[in-house]
């Protein structure tokens, strides 16, 4: 594959690549198979059940009121950004160029707020309405009340993350009264570990890497009949959780006034680990807008494993150590060695392409955020401006964009976001150390 093909050549030699997607289909070619997997009812489902929880979430979390209790996060224009990186990296961004702000949500900080929270509450509500201790008429502010929480007491629920998926699982099942355990990879910081023991979650570490410490944890939680694991390579209630985003995205869009159609397109980019958050997101965009959004992924040069999933056709049988990649990553967020099975699969005609992207720099675009917008995101947040920053540097973007007619005059009318995934519980003295830090 080294031989036969530059991305894989470029992988090899952990160079910065884009790979498009050979594979990508128009919507319509795909929609009625999708839906057999996920459905738009299971998104209306998803979203039905979230505001069930909205009356719990809005009076345990009181950030979330300004939301009615919806855990949602802002979009916004960052045009002294965009010019910041217009001019540093010689540049040209065309058209509106916007934040989504995963980083800023309530509860957990990141992405992983959607996903991790709505499983660990679709998990509460099945369990609870299975013993009847509630029903789905009754008002959900009842998850607060001592006795369900002696009741979740008895369950427990498990999860492998290298951070921030434990975070969001910890701190929702803790808080409704569950016994957590979190499986964390070598690539984990600190200060998540530090939170997670706070909330009295067990977090149990591994000197290996993310699949490790999923397939333990997976493994811990199938020998014990009361504990539920959240599965970050299959789960489907976590995708659902991610692709909920979509339609509030669009609501957003509206507001600013922004449009999507043949003529305004829409082009995304999304950091990404083992795939679940951005293959969500994508997926939800996808079913509202079609051909109408181009979704692109960015992972880390060490740690490219969905873009070597789909490539390569080997979907999860993948490992980033199959190219000799090895070593730890700033981008902590992205450190997965090999993708979800899942989301390999059902994004493979829907994704446009994938960009790497090396650790040093997610740094200065770091830096480069605060200085112009005064916002703060993680490293691996980062990873998302490399994409507006390089699509017409690399030929193969070049191309994506002649194929789909993504003319100047489209481009000038398009809105690019880049979709920011955490960073909102960074401890004040680990940013220090961030905006200190020059690879
Ligand atoms: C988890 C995470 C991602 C990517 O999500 P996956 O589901 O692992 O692909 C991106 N950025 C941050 C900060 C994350 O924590």
């Amino acid at each position: 594959m080294i031989a036969s093909d530059q991305v894989f050549a470029d992988i090899a030699e952990q160079k910065e690549t884009l790979w498009i997607n050979d594979k990508y289909l128009p919507f319509s070619m795909v929609d009625a198979v999708c839906q057999l997997v996920v459905s738009d009812e299971d998104i209306e489902d998803t979203e039905k059940r979230l505001h069930r929880f909205a009356p719990y979430i809005r009076k345990c979390f009181p950030e979330t009121e300004a939301d009615g209790g919806l855990i949602e996060s802002p979009l916004a224009e960052i045009s002294s950004m965009k010019e910041a990186l217009e001019k540093t990296y010689d540049a040209e961004i065309p058209g509106r160029f916007l934040l989504k702000m995963d980083s800023h949500l309530p509860i957990a900080g990141s992405v992983k707020a959607r996903g991790g929270i709505y499983e660990v509450l679709k998990h509460a509500e099945d369990l609870a309405l299975e013993a009847g201790m509630i029903t789905e008429d009754d008002n959900y502010e009842r998850f607060a009340d001592e006795d369900m929480k002696e009741f979740f007491g008895r369950y427990t629920v498990q999860v492998g993350s290298t951070g921030n998926l434990g975070l969001s699982i910890g701190i929702m099942s803790a808080f409704l009264g569950f016994k957590v355990k979190v499986h964390m990879s070598a690539d984990a910081r600190q200060w998540k570990k530090d939170m997670l023991r706070s909330k009295g979650v067990e977090v149990i570490e591994y000197d290996d890497d993310y699949s490790k410490a999923v397939m333990e944890g997976r493994r811990q939680s199938d020998l014990d009949p009361s504990s539920y694991f959240v599965d970050d390579e299959y789960s489907v209630p976590l995708f659902l959780g991610y692709a909920v985003a979509a339609g509030r995205f669009k609501a957003q869009l509206e507001e600013k006034g922004i449009t999507v159609d043949e003529d305004h397109p829409l082009i995304v980019y999304i950091p990404c680990g083992v795939g679940g958050a951005p293959g969500g997101v994508c997926y939800g965009l996808k079913r509202l807008f079609g051909d109408n959004v181009h979704v692109f992924f960015v992972e880390p040069t060490l740690f490219p494993s969905v873009l070597l999933g789909m490539a390569s056709d080997r979907y999860n049988e993948v490992n980033v150590s199959d190219f000799g990649l090895t070593g730890m990553s700033a981008a902590d967020g992205l450190a997965c060695a090999s993708p979800s099975g899942f989301v390999v699969r059902i994004d493979r005609n829907l994704v446009s392409g994938d960009f790497t992207v090396k650790d040093a720099i997610l740094f200065d675009y770091m830096r480069m955020l605060k200085g112009t917008e005064n916002i703060f995101i993680e490293p691996s947040s980062c990873a998302a401006f490399t994409g507006p920053v390089n699509i017409n540097k690399y030929e193969a973007g070049r191309e994506y964009l002649a194929k789909h007619g993504l003319d100047e005059k489209k481009l000038a009318a398009s809105a690019q976001i880049c979709w920011a995934t955490g960073g909102r519980l960074v401890p004040d003295e680990i940013w220090d150390k961030y905006m200190n830090t020059y690879m």
